[in-house]
């Protein structure tokens, strides 16, 4: 039985599976860290790209079933965790690529925990809520701009690679999905910023009422300091990574 609160919607379609596989390996991988492996359907296309994979599974019964049959066949090959991946740290096993089929539920919590490690990510490829891809792959000026989209593209390259239909799951789910492709690329430092928190603290400051300009969101903590700005004079959703990156220096040098 599927736990849906776990957003337990395995994939079953082997066509999505292997092209999920593919963008995580596309050549051999020495290690990948799955995250949700469920029944173990993309770690089985992940261990024929990879020397090593790492799969950290929340539930007992599927992770001891997982360590059981796909555990034993790959022996040696497939570590399986009982773990929380919004808990355990996801930097001990070192250098790694991430990928997942991710439950819908935690899908953004999760990514912001991945994004935070940093140059530790060598490619990130999740499954996600399409309407969550498309958030986190947003440029200024689109409705779906927002607070998600300056977070992760502050981290890295992003790329939607393709859709995916519900028809592809068991249980199927209610919305579409999306496979989203992430290479790092540290922002924050090509542009200055030293405290990667600190400044999507302002990020999300600037964003708190999206339909404002950033004058009304900013003036409570900055008052005049940043009356006399062009920039304030739009709302955030119209604004690029650059642009916050230049008013933050300037509110904090
Ligand atoms: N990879 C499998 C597949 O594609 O068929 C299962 C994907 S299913 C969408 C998400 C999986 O993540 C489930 O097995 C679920 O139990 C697991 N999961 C949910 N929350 C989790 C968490 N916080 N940490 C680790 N795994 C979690």
């Amino acid at each position: 039985m599927a736990r849906q609160k776990l957003g337990q919607h395995f994939l079953t379609r082997g066509s999505v599976l292997e092209r999920i596989a593919r963008a995580a390996c596309p050549d051999r991988e020495p290690l990948v860290v799955e995250i949700g492996p469920g029944r173990g359907a993309l770690t089985t296309h992940l261990l024929a790209r990879a020397d090593r994979v790492i799969a950290i599974e929340i539930d007992r019964g599927l992770a001891q079933r997982l360590a059981q049959t796909v555990g034993h066949a790959a022996a040696g090959n497939l570590e399986v965790v009982e773990a929380n991946a919004l808990e355990i740290d996801l930097a001990q096993w070192g250098p790694a690529t991430i990928t997942g089929n991710l439950p819908y539920y935690a899908a953004t919590a999760i990514l912001e925990r991945v994004m935070a490690l940093g140059p530790l990510v060598r490619r990130g490829v999740f499954l996600t809520q399409k309407e969550v891809a498309e958030r986190i792959t947003a440029s200024p000026g689109s409705r779906a701009y927002g607070y998600l989209s300056v977070a992760m593209q502050l981290s890295a390259d992003i790329e939607l690679l393709f859709e995916v239909s519900p028809a592809a799951f068991h249980p199927p789910p209610k919305v579409d999905s999306a496979v989203l492709r992430f290479v790092p690329h540290d922002r924050a430092a090509e542009m200055g910023i030293a405290d990667r928190l600190d400044f999507l603290r302002f990020v999300a400051l600037c964003f708190r009422q999206k339909r404002k300009i950033l004058r009304n969101n900013l003036a409570a903590k900055y008052g005049a300091a940043v009356d006399a700005w062009p920039e304030v004079m739009v709302r955030a959703e119209q604004i690029g990574i650059p642009v916050f990156a230049a008013m933050y220096r300037r509110l904090v040098t």
